[in-house]
């Protein structure tokens, strides 16, 4: 199925949530792994909202990195 702004959307990896790819609070572990705000802080992720960046990468499942990552 195929929606309109399926360029600037993708699902995280964690939880299957649909998350907008603009938003600098996603995470992105590669261009086929990205993680939504909540499970990236849920998996140790440190956010700092003043830099918008991750100052802590979170530890995300490496089963469900691992998945992702070989559907590319
Ligand atoms: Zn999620």
């Amino acid at each position: 199925m195929r929606e309109r702004d399926e360029l600037d959307t993708d699902l995280c990896v964690v939880c299957g949530e649909e998350v907008d790819l603009e938003d600098a609070r996603i995470f992105f572990r590669s261009a086929s792994v990205v993680a939504c705000f909540e499970c990236a802080r849920k998996f140790g992720g440190v956010y700092d909202p003043v830099t918008e960046k991750w100052k802590a990468p979170p530890r995300l499942p490496p089963s469900h990195v691992r998945r992702h990552e070989k559907d590319v």
